[in-house]
């Protein structure tokens, strides 16, 4: 069968973008067209969590997004009048230690420039407007607008796959007859503007106000730009009814906020006076939360707002949908260039639904806390505010949350737990833990080496010195030749003084500290198998060798 193209991206919005970035990095050059003409100047989502931050390391933009954002640090909160404390975001258990605040349009441009340097490009104005699906390719028909001559042409474009990640209005889903089920949240409206401020509180912290009538956020930009975002109640009952039937995320309504209206509300809700100029984006909106039946079928996924859009608090949105993509795109890429089984593109929908519907459940019950809090909320919130945001486990639960720190798989059909470890499961987060490398002593971090778009096995020797060395390097040595650029093995030893010729000497790492093996709860030989996305796939004892090649031989090729 001939393709024009392996995977055919619908939507360069972040979501598509980093699809085709990730593929990009795995090998696979897909096509990527998008019917606006280019990237919309608007600063939408504007918070990178560290989860995210972490996702965009591997994909290649991290660093550039940390050199042209504004960290966020600190969050200060009043409540009901009173000055409760702050959620401290700082210095949190990941190499990015705090959330970054860029705008959406920014963290757009650097995908852009990063699927340029790989050689590949957005086609602008191209719509897709219908395709059909059989057992062995998708075949879509795209119409292209030339900007120029505004002249209309149409093609029809083959593909093995297609990822629709065209936003909550998506044609994949759409025509694949998933649902879109959720609600409008109608009795309430949004502004917000991106400014300057001049008021009595100190900058380069963020703010939030809770009210008896509506929250509102001051959230700071670089270049002392703030965006304040309030939410208000809608009292126009005609169009609030109307809204509930509309399915974006966000519907925009008529009439922009003047900066007059947004101060008066400022004013109101936080108590403080303020002085604000030079008004960027300004927008009002109502919100809503709905989301898929389905992920994916055969050859089409869902990703980003195409498959869920949730209530913009806590900012999860684009970020959940950059974590679809990242979930997906090595999946693709390996079973387009035939190193996986195709069956490893199920676990994309078995892992990623759960996360939108707990994401969905999650932003609404905060999003109706804030919105309509009892007096006894209110009063309890003044009370035990202060006392509660004090505490670790206050603190460390916003900040996992928050920052999508425990977005984990723990159900996922590609987890293969053997015990052998007390450390994390399958299906969570790797840990990151520094080692010397015995080839040349210099210090990696295991956030350094699953850059790699590789399998990573950590085969670690125990705490004591027990002689499995020999049957580590046999195991690694066995793994690299049968796996070459899928699994990547490493020896993982406490003792510097072990045989080092038996394996490569640039594979072994030296954990003389027992920081990797404290890290990941191993006392005795074991091993953990890191995904290329940075989650735990497999571990177990190293005597539990026969499984892992047997769990190997069902994934890869
Ligand atoms: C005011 C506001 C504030 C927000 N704040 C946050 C925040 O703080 N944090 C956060 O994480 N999220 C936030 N969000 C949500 C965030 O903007 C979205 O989740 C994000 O844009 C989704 O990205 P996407 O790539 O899935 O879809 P989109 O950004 O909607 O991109 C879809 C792309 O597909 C294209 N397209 C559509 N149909 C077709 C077609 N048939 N053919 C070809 N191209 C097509 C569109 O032109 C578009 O470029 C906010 C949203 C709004 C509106």
């Amino acid at each position: 069968m001939k393709y024009d193209a392996d995977v055919l991206v619908i939507g360069a919005g972040p979501v598509g973008m980093t699809v085709a970035n990730e593929l990009l990095r795995h090998g696979v050059k897909p096509r990527i067209v998008d019917k606006s003409p280019s990237i919309r100047e608007v600063t939408k989502a504007m918070i990178l969590h560290v989860r995210t931050q972490e996702v965009l390391d591997k994909v290649g933009v991290a660093e550039r997004a940390r050199r042209e954002a504004q960290p966020l640090k600190e969050v200060v909160v009043h409540a009901y009048g009173k000055h409760v404390g702050s959620w401290d975001l700082d210095d949190i258990d990941s190499p990015y230690k705090h959330p970054l605040i860029i705008g959406q349009n920014r963290t757009q441009h650097l995908l852009l420039d990063l699927l340029h340097e790989r050689g590949a490009d957005v086609q602008w104005n191209t719509e897709a407007l219908s395709f059909e699906m059989t057992a062995d390719g998708v075949t879509t028909k795209l119409k292209s607008i030339d900007p120029a001559t505004k002249a209309e042409s149409e093609q029809t474009i083959r593909s093995q796959y297609i990822v629709g990640a065209e936003g909550s209005n998506s044609l994949v889903r759409r025509s694949l007859n998933f649902t879109f089920e959720g609600e409008r949240y109608t009795g309430e409206q949004f502004i917000q503007a991106d400014c300057k401020i001049k008021w009595a509180l100190p900058k380069r912290r963020s703010y939030l106000f809770l009210t008896p009538v509506g929250y509102m956020m001051v959230i700071e930009f670089p270049d002392d730009i703030v965006r304040i975002f309030i939410s208000l109640p809608d009292d126009n009952a005609t169009g609030a009814a109307a809204a509930a039937s509309q399915l974006g995320a966000v519907e925009a309504m008529n009439e922009a906020p003047t900066l007059d209206e947004i101060r008066h509300h400022f004013e109101q809700l936080s108590g403080f006076s303020c002085e604000l100029s030079e008004p960027g984006w300004l927008a009002r909106y109502r919100t809503s939360h709905r989301y898929s039946n389905r992920f994916s079928r055969d050859r089409a996924f869902l990703a980003g707002d195409a498959g869920h859009v949730h209530v913009p608090i806590g900012g999860q949105g684009m970020n959940t949908g950059i974590q679809d993509a990242f979930n997906l795109g090595w999946k693709l890429a390996g079973v387009v260039k035939g190193s996986f089984k195709n069956s490893i593109l199920e676990s994309y929908h078995a892992e990623r639904h759960p996360v939108a519907e707990g994401l969905i459940r999650g932003t609404n019950f905060a999003y109706q806390g804030v919105l309509h809090p009892s007096e006894l909320r209110q009063w309890a919130t003044r009370m035990f505010g202060p006392y509660l945001i004090r505490s670790d486990r206050v603190q460390n639960f916003m900040r996992n949350t928050l920052e999508e720190l425990k977005v984990f798989y723990p159900e996922s059909p590609i987890n293969l737990d053997l015990g052998g470890a007390k450390g994390p499961k399958p299906g969570e987060r790797i840990r990151d833990a520094e080692m010397v490398r015995a080839s040349d002593k210099a210090t990696l971090s295991l956030n350094e080496i699953t850059r790699s778009t590789a399998f990573t096995l950590l085969l670690f020797a125990g705490t004591e010195a027990s002689g499995a060395y020999p049957d580590i390097a046999k195991l690694a040595t066995e793994i690299a030749n049968r796996y070459a650029g899928t699994v990547e093995p490493y020896a993982v030893i406490v003792d510097p003084k072990l045989p080092r010729d038996l394996f490569k000497p640039d594979r072994v790492l030296i954990d003389t500290l027992h920081i990797a093996h404290d890290a990941y709860g191993v006392a005795g030989p074991a091993f953990f198998l890191l995904r290329p996305d940075t989650y735990i796939a497999a571990r177990g004892p190293l005597s539990a060798q026969e499984k892992l090649f047997s769990y190997l031989g069902q994934l890869l090729q």
